[in-house]
């Protein structure tokens, strides 16, 4: 059976608090992309510490909404957890908003790193694609001023099925085994969920 951690608001707010430093040194982002849903939370608190820590006094979040592929009836056991669907995505003016910025994209784990990877593979499509409309002479100074970076709350040292480009600014606010996250914003009964959490902090 997969071992369950529960983790707790306080504790994803203290990851976050012991991170931002390191962050807002190497990659004070222009924009926090948060992955949704379990990117939203992180999101808005990093929110709070790089607006402290950085220049940008009025960073803001943005949103995508990936899950990896749901089952359907006929979906061969093969191709479920193989795909990465979009359930929300930027406007249509996406690259446009991205382009020349500093992007830190926010999710609260990588697991195989399917959903990341494919974040970034297909914001850098609506990169190239904003790209064209500018003129040759200046496409190589803003793709390179474009530059993604990554924050997870949680990283699980396992092989990944899917790489990132080499040099992605990598963020973690810790790293563990292959266990099972059961995240605060998942509970029905918050204070259960609480009470798990400090039992197992203990044992
Ligand atoms: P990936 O395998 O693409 O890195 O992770 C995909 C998604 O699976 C994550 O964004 C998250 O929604 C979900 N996931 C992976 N591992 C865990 C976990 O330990 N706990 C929870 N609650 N969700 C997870």
């Amino acid at each position: 059976m997969v071992q369950h951690l529960h983790v707790t608001y306080n504790d994803i707010h203290r990851l976050i608090s012991q991170r931002m430093p390191q962050v807002a040194k190497e990659f004070p982002p222009d924009i926090l992309l948060a992955i949704g849903g379990g990117g939203f939370f992180p999101a808005r608190v990093m929110r709070t510490f790089l607006r402290e820590q950085t220049a940008n006094k009025t960073l803001q979040i943005q949103a995508i909404g990936l899950s990896l592929y749901e089952p359907v009836e006929g979906t061969s056991a093969e191709q479920i957890g193989q795909e990465v669907v979009r359930t929300q995505w930027l406007g249509t003016d996406a690259g446009k908003q991205l382009l020349g910025k500093r992007v830190l994209i926010v999710d609260e784990v990588d697991d195989t790193r399917k959903t990341l990877h494919y974040a970034v593979s297909e914001l850098q499509k609506d990169i190239e694609a904003e790209l064209a409309n500018h003129p040759e002479s200046e496409r190589d100074a803003l793709r390179k001023a474009t530059q993604f970076g990554i924050f997870v709350v949680h990283n699980k040292l396992k092989p990944k099925l899917a790489e990132l480009p080499a040099g992605t600014p990598y963020f973690s606010g810790a790293d563990l085994g292959d266990l099972w996250l059961d995240y605060p914003w998942e509970a029905i009964d918050i204070e259960a969920h609480n009470s798990q959490a400090n039992a197992e902090a203990k044992s």
